[in-house]
């Protein structure tokens, strides 16, 4: 560890602090974290910690949905910059205006939303546990709208027969690689198994020898017989799988798969927020509460 990791560290031991990384981070930052998860992971982790402070190392809904499910906590973003795209495809507005055409259609929300807009949904999913939870509902035979990534409700959809309606929002990160890239990673390496997230559109996806969520594709790599993989999400994950699998080849399916949101943060954004207590991310009561169902649903059914 650096000086500026090991002055985080000591700081968030006398603050009592936890740090919380998402996997698609800087390796500096998921170094210094308590706990590096994906966000079903890092939920978990927020609702048992004992910790009077989350300083959490990710993009804004995952520090929401934190501080919906320790709402006793402080929760402070390492920055106020690292937004989600993907969350941005549907505000609270457009759901409201939907429900109002569609007050029979239940809601099912991927937890990469704000949490105005979780208060409105039915159930929140993660990528781990999207299909189980779609699939409880599916058999309910009711409508469905899936929000906001149109490509994991595509891959339900096309996985398992169903006929959910589906938001337009996508990852640009996850959405915009193509068949002409995977193609050239298979041919660079032959032997390596290609694996992908959800996010990525169908056609990419029928590719792969493995898709799952970014804890999945690790779990995979340390389960599997394989010596090479070509990894079909963010690569920030690759520290991870180098960590678990110290004699295992990970390669990037495209050598800039980077969220920059993930990116912008950096330790001495960390140690600022901790330091002077910064970015706190404040919700109101009534949010809290009606987002806390929808993710207190999904717990359950997962
Ligand atoms: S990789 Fe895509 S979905 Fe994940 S945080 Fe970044 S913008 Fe959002």
């Amino acid at each position: 560890m650096n000086i500026l990791q090991e002055k985080i560290k000591k700081l968030a031991k006398e603050k009592n602090a936890i740090i919380l990384a998402h996997y698609y981070t800087n390796k500096e930052i998921q170094e210094i974290a308590d706990f590096v998860g994906d966000s079903l992971g890092l939920s978990k982790i927020a609702c048992k910690t004992n910790a009077d402070i989350i300083l959490f190392c990710g993009v804004d809904f995952m520090g929401e949905t934190a501080k919906i499910l320790s709402p006793n906590k402080k929760v402070l973003m390492a920055n106020n910059i690292a937004s989600c795209f993907m969350a941005k495809y549907i505000s609270e507005r457009d759901l409201i205006n939907y429900k109002k055409l569609n007050p029979d259609t239940i809601i099912i929300s991927y937890v990469n939303t704000y949490a105005s807009v979780k208060a409105l949904s039915d159930v929140c999913v993660t990528s781990t546990n999207a299909l189980k939870i779609i699939k409880h509902y599916a058999d309910l035979n009711k409508k469905i709208l899936y929000i906001p990534d149109k490509n994991l409700g595509n891959y339900a959809n096309k996985t398992y027969g169903y006929n959910m309606e589906l938001w337009n929002g996508f990852c640009p990160i996850h959405n915009y690689v193509s068949l002409n890239q995977v193609a050239k990673a298979k041919k660079e390496h032959p032997n390596a198994k290609f694996i992908v997230h959800p996010e990525c559109p169908y056609e990419i996806i029928k590719e792969a020898d493995f898709v799952g969520s970014t804890k999945q594709m690790l779990d995979y790599t340390i389960q599997d017989n394989a010596s090479e993989f070509i990894v079909g999400t963010e690569s920030g994950v690759i520290y991870a799988m180098e960590k678990a699998s110290p004699n295992k080849k990970f390669y990037p399916l495209v050598s800039n798969f980077r969220c920059i949101n993930m990116k912008s943060i950096t330790l001495e954004d960390a140690y600022d927020s901790l330091k002077n207590e910064k970015n706190e991310v404040i919700l109101s009561e009534d949010i809290i509460k009606k987002a806390k169902t929808s993710l207190d649903r999904m717990l359950e059914l997962s």
